[in-house]
C-alpha cells in the first residue's frame, strides 16, 4: 500500500479522491499522504513513514491523537451503546458542564458539524427578529451552507457574490459581505440597513484564511453596532471555542455572543456541533418554539461522552497559557529557521495554541486582501520541505496549524532539528 496508488483509487470512486477539498494537496501540490494511525502528537503513513502532525485534524484534538483520559470513554462507549435516537443522560451531562462554566451559554442544542450549527443558528436569528438579512466578514469562514457561500460584491459596499457553483443570487440575496477591519464601513451599512439585518456573524478569531487577529475595538463596534439596531450577535466560535481559553474568544475579549457556535473540540475528535446562547432565543427552537431543527445521530453517545472528557480535562487542567507560551516560542524560532534557508523573512503569527505563518510585513496583517500574492507558493514549498522530513503542516497557506498538549518540549525541538535539516536540503538544491 501506498499513498500514490491509493489516491489513484480514491479519485476513481470520490470527487477530487477526497472527503473534504483541503485535503487532496491541490493547494500545495503532489500526492496527498494517505495516514493509517495516529498516536499523541504522532501520525504514521501507510508506509510507516513518520510525522509529527500540527494539523492536528484541523483543531479539535486539543490533547492530541488517542488520549488516553478520552480513549477510556469511547471504550465504555462501545460496551454501552452507540445511538439511542432517545434521550440520554450523556447530553444532560455535557451541556449542564458548559451552561454552568459559560454565562451567556444558557442553553446549547447539539448537531453533527459546525456547518450545521451555524445554519441553525442564522434560522434562530431570522425567528427572533422577523429580519432576513445576514451580514458578515470576508476572510471568516462559516462552514459549507448556502447562504454563507459568498465573497464580498464587486459592486456597492455590503454586496456579496456567490463563492460557490451551484447557489442561485437568490441564495445569497440576504447576504451583506464586510472586509473585516473595517469600522466605517461597518457604520455607514449599519445606517443603510441595520433595522434589516438578523444577525452579524463573525469568527471573533479569524482563522480559516490565515491568522486574521482582530483588533479588540473593532469587535466591540459590531457588538455595539448590532445592539444599537437590535440584530443578534452571533460568534462563530466553532475553532476558537474551547481552543484559545475554555470560554474561547468571547471570553478573551469580556464580549457576549447572543448565540454562538461550537464544533471541533467540542465532540474530543468526533463528530459534534453546537448552537447556543441566551434562553429568550433558544426556547425558539423545536419543540419549545417554532424553529424547526432536528438530527438523527444528534448527541451521538460517541461524541457525548468524548467531548465531556476533552473538556472537563481541558477546565480541570487548564493548560491554555502553557501551549500559549510553547506555541509561541516554538514559532517564533522555527520562523528564525525558514529565514535562514528559504531566502524570504518569515513571521510567526500565533494566538493561543493556533499559528500561521506568512511572508513578514512591517504591519499586523487583519485583513483578506493583505496576504501577499506569493503566499500560496512560497508555502507549498516550504511545506514540501517540511514533509519530506516528517513535520505535517495543514496543507494549505491559507490554514492555521495547532499546537496540542502532546507537543512536549523534546517533540518541539524535534521538529526543529527536522526544519533545519530538511530545509537545508530543499533549499540548497
Ligand atoms: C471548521 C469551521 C466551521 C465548519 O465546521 P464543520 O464541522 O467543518 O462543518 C465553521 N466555522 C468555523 C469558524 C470553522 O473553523
Amino acid at each position: 500500500m501506498n499513498s500514490k496508488d491509493l489516491f489513484e483509487r480514491s479519485k476513481k470512486v470520490s470527487p477530487g479522491g477526497v472527503h473534504s477539498p483541503v485535503r487532496s494537496f491541490a493547494s500545495v501540490g503532489g500526492t496527498p499522504v494517505f495516514f493509517q494511525k495516529a498516536e499523541g502528537a504522532k501520525l504514521f503513513d501507510v508506509e510507516g513513514k513518520e510525522y509529527i502532525d500540527y494539523c492536528q485534524s484541523f483543531g479539535p484534538l486539543l490533547f492530541g491523537h488517542r488520549h488516553p483520559d478520552i480513549a477510556d470513554v469511547v471504550r465504555e462507549t462501545v460496551e454501552t451503546a452507540w445511538s439511542f435516537g432517545a434521550c440520554e443522560p450523556y447530553s444532560l451531562e455535557l451541556a449542564e458542564f458548559i451552561t454552568s462554566r459559560i454565562p451567556w451559554v444558557e442553553k446549547i442544542r447539539f448537531v453533527n458539524s459546525g456547518t450545521e450549527a451555524v445554519m441553525s443558528a442564522l434560522r434562530v436569528a431570522r425567528a427572533s427578529t422577523g429580519r432576513n438579512k445576514i451580514l458578515k466578514f470576508d476572510g471568516c469562514y462559516h462552514g459549507h451552507l448556502d447562504a454563507l457561500l459568498v465573497k464580498a460584491g464587486s459592486g456597492l459596499a455590503g454586496q456579496s457574490s456567490t463563492d460557490s457553483a451551484g447557489i442561485g443570487e437568490e441564495m445569497i440575496k440576504n447576504t451583506l459581505v464586510l472586509p473585516l477591519d473595517d469600522e466605517s464601513a461597518l457604520e455607514a451599512l449599519f445606517q443603510k440597513e441595520g433595522d434589516l439585518i438578523a444577525a452579524v456573524i463573525i469568527e471573533p478569531l479569524p482563522a480559516n484564511y490565515g491568522l486574521l487577529i482582530q483588533r479588540k475595538e473593532f469587535i466591540q463596534k459590531i457588538a455595539a453596532l448590532a445592539k444599537k439596531h437590535e440584530a443578534l450577535l452571533l460568534f462563530d466560535e466553532v475553532i476558537s471555542g474551547f481552543r484559545v481559553g475554555f470560554q474561547g474568544m468571547a471570553g478573551e475579549l469580556g464580549i457576549e455572543p447572543d448565540l454562538v457556535c461550537y464544533g471541533k473540540i467540542l465532540g474530543g475528535g468526533f463528530p459534534v456541533g453546537a448552537y447556543a446562547g441566551k434562553a429568550v432565543y433558544m426556547d425558539l427552537v423545536a419543540p419549545s418554539g417554532p424553529v424547526y431543527q432536528a438530527g438523527t445521530l444528534s448527541a451521538n453517545p460517541f461524541g457525548m461522552r468524548a467531548g465531556l472528557a476533552c473538556l472537563k480535562k481541558a477546565w480541570n487542567e487548564n493548560p491554555y497559557k502553557t501551549l500559549e507560551k510553547n506555541c509561541s516560542d516554538f514559532t517564533h524560532e522555527l520562523s528564525r529557521i525558514f529565514d535562514r534557508y528559504t531566502g524570504i523573512k518569515w513571521q510567526a503569527v500565533s494566538y493561543g495554541s493556533l499559528f500561521w505563518f506568512k511572508e513578514y510585513s512591517d504591519t499586523s496583517i487583519r485583513n483578506l486582501t493583505q496576504i501577499p500574492g506569493g503566499h500560496k507558493n512560497n508555502f507549498a514549498k516550504l511545506f514540501h520541505a517540511l514533509l519530506k522530513e516528517g513535520v505535517y503542516l495543514a496543507p494549505s497557506g491559507y490554514e492555521v496549524g495547532f499546537l496540542s498538549t502532546v507537543h512536549t518540549k523534546e517533540i518541539l525541538q524535534e521538529t526543529l532539528n527536522k526544519a533545519e535539516s530538511g530545509l537545508k536540503k530543499e533549499y540548497s538544491k
